[in-house]
């Protein structure tokens, strides 16, 4: 996506990303980019981060001469510090996202063994000393956290500074540190936290292998399914329900097909020709379909019913599966009538090591148990279709989030036994 952008256009697009997913305020945050040159863009001092164009993006040359209508950024000497400790670093990121400033402000490193993935995109996150903004000072305190092999730090009473070889790279660092953030603060507020070991976070790093076939004719049917598939993804991004490149959703074509998301590419800008088919449980060509396939597989094969199914990590529904309480559906009719029971299972099966695993998680599927919660991991939905998956998780998202929010204000009160019992014979279920 990013291949061909230049600096300045890919700077606006990842700024943009950040200011309207609210990591960053309109004057807080900077962005920048080493050409092969040792030029550096970077964002301007005191110019709007909510609408910034292309020609705002400043310049400053190997020399120190800057190029540009604006000043550069406050913070460049802390950019020009880490760009000569460490040469492999090509961008940089620099926010103050309110969840990770939460963490700044109480001088805690927000632990990423939370979830699978976070740890394997953010590495071990440092932690570098407060200084004053736009000092050298600032700039030689975190340009030696970032010497000693961190790619994401944490900025005490300040923010977030991230690294990469790509600004997309960096940029992905502060998204899942920032979801790594505002989990463990929700999941604080419901109960005790669980991180993973080491050797639970080993085994998510599995590779898939499935033969492939040329596929040379979709059936409208199945265009159909990718149009529905993309629009559902992009709008699950803009709400939070999924990450860049996190995040995998799927609808049945028939008895033996589906598509699937790919794996590893940014949910963001996914289009009709990046889905999967899978076939016979073989992949159509060249492309590589999410690590979850497998799982997919398994549930269409067993349940008939099922026609679409998506695997998420909203936030707040999340926050029930790392901490130990349960979530509980009977808060208002709808919840209930929409989710009904949601089980929580230990992590592991849901990445289908075997095929006694993908069974577990199959059997404890049916009409009564649409979804599944995955501790430390994610949630599982499935629905008759794609809609009405995409309907069970949005009212799951919004369950959670009113549960988790009414801590504020006393103990939640569930729909008793009797109006359950009401409400079932009510609505057929
Ligand atoms: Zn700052």
């Amino acid at each position: 996506m990013f291949k061909f952008l230049h600096p300045r256009d890919e700077i606006i697009e990842i700024i943009n990303r950040i200011y309207q997913n609210g990591m960053t305020t309109t004057s807080g945050g900077n962005l920048s980019i080493l050409d092969d040159d040792g030029s550096i863009w970077i964002t301007p001092k005191g110019i709007d981060k909510g609408s910034l164009i292309p020609k705002n993006i400043v310049r400053v040359l190997p020399n120190g001469t800057v190029d540009g209508i604006h000043e550069p950024s406050s913070e460049l000497p802390f950019h020009i510090a880490i760009y000569k400790a460490r040469r492999d670093i090509k961008a940089i990121v620099h926010a103050h996202p309110p969840a990770l400033v939460s963490f700044a402000i109480t001088r805690k490193i927000p632990d990423t063994r939370i979830v699978p993935k976070a740890s394997e995109i953010c590495g071990k996150v440092g932690y570098a000393k407060y200084a004053l903004p736009g000092s050298n000072a600032l700039g030689a305190v975190i340009a030696s956290v970032f010497e000693s092999g961190h790619d994401t730090v944490l900025m005490e009473n300040h923010g977030i500074v991230t690294v990469g070889n790509s600004l997309f790279h960096a940029f992905q660092k502060l998204e899942t540190l920032d979801f790594c953030a505002r989990l463990t603060l929700k999941a604080n507020i419901l109960g005790e936290v669980k991180v993973l070991s080491n050797q639970e976070l080993e085994l998510s790093r599995k590779e898939i292998f499935l033969d492939e076939f040329e596929h040379t004719s979709p059936s409208s049917k199945e265009k159909e399914l990718r149009k529905k598939i993309i629009s559902l993804i992009h709008r699950s991004y803009s709400q939070n329900l999924v990450t860049s490149t996190e995040g995998t959703f799927s609808a049945r074509v028939n008895d033996d097909e589906f598509i699937i998301t790919p794996w590893g590419m940014d949910r963001k800008y996914l289009s009709e020709e990046d889905l999967v088919l899978i076939k016979n449980n073989k992949r159509e060509a060249g492309k590589k379909p999410s690590r979850s396939v497998g799982l997919h597989r398994e549930i269409y094969r067993n349940h008939t019913f099922i026609n679409a199914i998506l695997i998420a990590h909203p936030p707040n529904i999340l926050a029930f599966g790392v901490c130990d309480k349960k979530f509980d559906t009977r808060t208002i009719p709808e919840s209930y009538l929409v989710l009904r029971e949601i089980p929580k299972i230990p992590y592991g099966a849901e990445l289908g090591k075997s095929e006694q695993d993908l069974s577990s998680i199959t059997n404890l599927i049916s009409e009564n148990t649409p979804i599944i919660l995955c501790e430390n991991d994610c949630i599982i939905v499935t629905g008759s279709s794609l809609l009405q998956s995409y309907d069970r998780l949005e009212v799951a998202e919004f369950s959670a989030k009113s549960v988790i929010a009414s801590k504020a204000i006393g103990e939640v009160v569930p729909i008793n036994k009797s109006e359950i019992d009401e409400l079932e014979k009510a609505f057929g279920i």
